[in-house]
């Protein structure tokens, strides 16, 4: 094992203000609702208090919302995508600075939030705007028509790339937007709506309103919005499926998973072990497409489990800001309960639970890497999201067989298949019911590419081409 010196991040680069507004119709303001509290969950210290929306103030955002339509849907394309363009550059400029408050308030290691998330967000708002003065070429006929206002609600696992995948195809259609970021990871959003006043876009067409789950169903049931998208949990997705239908509103769910990564043994071992650690321990596991889910083909289970082990015990585990890092904080107390309680069914549903020796820090919420074996398929670790970086390692003997196990999930987000034989890729991608399919390679996002699920993973697509539809009247 390599000794490392401690790496560290500045967090000066960033000034965290000691409280926070809402961003409505281009300005911060007070908030009606009781504020609450956002923490670094690597040390529980509070970062900011933050205003938390009533009804009132989402009616209020909406309205600056409804007034900015008109103006940025008359606006030719070309000129909405300068403002995109603007905002992303911005974006990238500040990066470094975005990226050290998303670590701080998610708990995700720097590097993540430097090299992944950052560089996808930047990415997104470039690729929309070069679609805004195109819209008559996408597909939907000559002159597709926006739909209004965008009532949008994210998770907090990719706080700032969620935001990205929303407002990005959001704006560049020539919508309007009220967003909603999740209550333990507000901040990325205000320092984003920051952005949007840094880049001179008209007041109304971003307005950011903070708060708990009250505040989302404030947004997605308001009666002047016109689209929905979320993502979250499928239990909050059926609640806003039920709620909004017969409304007449356009909608989206991208929600949860419980994915497949699929060896065969016929693959390259070394290759595989490294797509196995980045599809399940990528984020600490707060990935809807993580592959939390080990098939194994049943030949070359042992020489790949000792591999798997090998590798998670170089895991390094400690202060996210340690550019070091491989594995951070669990996002809250609530979401390590729950892995904690997931895991702890695991063992008492008879399975193996196994995880690298590694010292947790004494304060914060923590879990270390863990592999489950000797699972069968009806354990709730193979069939409940634990998001957390969990693993639960089956076998199977056939093609036909992984892809029965694969698809026994009410889920369809993703799946990932390892195999030198590309006819076998092929014919897997052809049965698996899931949004992606990932070959010799795990967790590969680009703008230019559609994601989304199946069953109860959701429905509609974000990202590439397809991403548009979603904002058209089409
Ligand atoms: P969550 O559903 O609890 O919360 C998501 C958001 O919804 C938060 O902003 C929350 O405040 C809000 N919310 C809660 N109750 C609401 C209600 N009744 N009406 C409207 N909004 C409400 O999910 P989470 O715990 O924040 O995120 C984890 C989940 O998100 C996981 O299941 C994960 O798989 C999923 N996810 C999916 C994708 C995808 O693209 N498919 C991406 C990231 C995360």
């Amino acid at each position: 094992m390599f000794e490392y010196a401690p790496a560290p991040e500045s967090r000066d680069v960033v000034d965290i203000k000691p409280s926070y507004g809402l961003f409505i119709d281009g300005e911060f303001v007070d908030g009606t609702g009781a504020p609450f509290k956002t923490i670094n969950p690597a040390t529980e210290e509070a970062l900011a208090e933050v205003a938390a929306a009533s009804q009132a103030d989402v009616d209020r955002a909406v309205q600056a919302a409804r007034k900015a339509f008109g103006v940025w849907s008359a606006m030719p394309g070309s000129e909405r995508a300068k403002y995109l363009f603007r905002i992303a550059r911005i974006i990238q400029e500040r990066s470094r600075e975005l990226a050290v408050l998303e670590t701080l308030d998610n708990g995700k290691p720097i590097r993540e939030a430097r090299d992944v998330d950052l560089p996808l967000v930047a990415a997104h708002f470039f690729y929309y705007a070069g679609w805004a003065d195109k819209l008559g070429y996408a597909g939907y006929g000559p002159d597709p028509k926006p739909l209004g206002v965008a009532g949008q609600v994210i998770p907090w696992n990719f706080p700032l790339l969620m935001l990205a995948w929303k407002i990005a195809p959001a704006l560049a259609c020539g919508n309007t937007v009220v967003l909603k970021p999740a209550e333990t990871t507000p901040l990325t959003a205000l320092l984003f709506a920051e952005i949007c006043r840094q880049a001179d876009l008209p007041p109304g067409v971003v307005n950011i309103v903070t708060g708990a789950g009250e505040t989302g169903a404030a947004v997605v049931n308001h009666p002047d919005v016109n689209k929905v998208a979320f993502t979250g949990s499928t239990e909050v997705g059926r609640l806003i499926a039920r709620s909004v239908a017969g409304s007449g509103k356009k909608v989206t769910l991208e929600l949860g998973g419980k994915a497949a990564n699929i060896v065969f043994d016929d693959a390259a071992i070394d290759q595989a072990v490294e797509g196995i650690v980045d599809g399940i321990f990528f984020n600490q596991g707060h990935v809807c497409c993580a592959g939390s889910r080990l098939l194994v083909q049943e030949s070359i289970a042992e020489e790949l489990l000792e591999s798997l082990k090998r590798r998670l015990a170089r895991l390094r585990l400690g202060d996210p800001m340690d550019k070091n890092t491989d594995i951070g904080a669990i996002n809250s107390a609530e979401q390590l309960a729950r892995v904690r309680e997931l895991s702890d069914i695991g063992e008492a549903e008879g399975a193996e639970r196994w995880s690298p020796a590694c010292t947790l820090p004494e304060r914060g919420f923590w879990f270390p890497p863990t592999v489950f074996t000797g699972v069968a398929q009806s354990h709730r670790i193979a069939r409940d999201e634990v998001f957390g970086p969990v693993l639960a390692m089956l076998t199977f003997r056939t093609p036909a067989e992984a892809v029965e196990k694969a698809n026994n999930t009410p889920y369809g987000l993703s799946a990932g298949v390892w195999t030198e034989k590309g006819s076998r890729i092929l014919w897997m991608a052809d049965r698996l019911r899931a949004g992606v399919v990932w070959a010799n390679t795990f967790n590969k996002f680009d703008p230019t590419s559609p994601f989304g699920g199946y069953k109860e993973s959701g429905y509609g697509r974000e990202g590439g081409r397809h991403g548009l539809e979603a904002y058209l009247d089409v």
